[in-house]
């Protein structure tokens, strides 16, 4: 392989919520462009373990670890399964989330908290860990210029109000922020730290918006690119920011949207 298809040699990367969806095209884009790749699941063993060997039969590295990256024991855990089999981080994709629906009168505070517990306080926990390992790294060691990068799963829904998903959009609202503000106070320790914020990207999250005729019509009409996007968009586009081509970003939120915040219902109204 060339030089620029295995841009993240030598790297270590963590994907949480790697087992289904965007986190599955993630981690195998960063494990063929040459990252050794913990991939995380949290229930679907299987998904997580078929990935592994995909990854390993094109002669990649990667290992299947359970844990729930709401549990700070349990992302310890993870970052110790990562310098266990490879002896170092270098990027943690911190992808997981969950949706739990409902009006704000009937949303139960078991529905706010699932949300905000995994979708921001996961980011917190994963980021921290994160931080701490980067920090206590050798910096000879490094394959990066940077001492270490994160990736935060955002949304545009960071930006674009959602009605009857306040714990969702609570959630994504609060990761814009927590990108920003980690960014601002790790630079100075050469690390990176961003946000990738897909659109309408196909995967069984939002499942209700895509796999009939009708719906999937109603959602193109918030999509002036004019097609859903797909797992693997959001997976370049990680590539890309954990990339040395990326090196002089930090503090983005990367929108992968076909143009949803462009607020597309403006577009006759000139
Ligand atoms: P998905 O449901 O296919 O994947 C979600 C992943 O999170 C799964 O692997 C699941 O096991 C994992 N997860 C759930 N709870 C967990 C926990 N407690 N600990 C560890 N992992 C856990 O959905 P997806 O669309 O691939 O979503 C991935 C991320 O992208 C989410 O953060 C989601 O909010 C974000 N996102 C998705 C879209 C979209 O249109 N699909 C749009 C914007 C943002």
């Amino acid at each position: 392989m060339s030089s620029q298809e295995q841009r993240l040699a030598h790297h270590v990367a963590i994907v949480t919520g790697a087992s289904s969806g965007i986190g599955i095209a993630v981690a195998e884009a960063l494990g063929l462009a040459g990252a050794a790749v913990i991939v995380n699941y949290h229930s679907q063993d299987k998904p997580a373990q078929e990935l592994v060997d995909r990854l390993e039969k094109a002669g990649g590295r990667a290992r299947a670890v359970k844990a729930d990256v709401s549990k700070e024991e349990d992302v310890l855990r993870l970052f110790d399964a990562a310098t266990d089999a490879f002896g170092r981080v270098d990027l943690l994709v911190a992808n997981s989330g969950v949706q739990k629906d409902a009006g704000i009168a009937e949303m139960t505070l078991a529905d706010w908290n699932t949300v905000i517990d995994i979708n921001l306080t996961g980011q917190f926990l994963c980021a921290r860990e994160a931080v701490r390992r980067f920090r206590a790294q050798d910096k000879a060691k490094r394959p990066a210029r940077s001492a270490g990068s994160i990736i935060a799963m955002s949304s545009v829904h960071e930006v674009i109000p959602w009605a009857g998903h306040i714990n969702y959009a609570s959630a994504k609202g609060g990761i814009r922020m927590l990108t920003r503000s980690l960014a601002q106070e790790v630079a100075a320790d050469g690390i990176r730290v961003n946000a990738i914020a897909p659109g309408a990207i196909r995967t069984p999250i939002n499942k209700e918006a895509w796999e009939t005729e009708a719906a999937l019509e109603k959602l193109l009409t918030l999509i002036p690119y004019g097609r859903i996007g797909e797992p693997e968009d959001v997976a370049r586009a990680a590539v890309w920011l954990a990339s040395d081509e990326a090196d002089y970003v930090t503090g983005t939120t990367l929108f992968v949207d076909g143009g949803m915040t462009l607020y597309p219902e403006f577009r006759d109204n000139g």
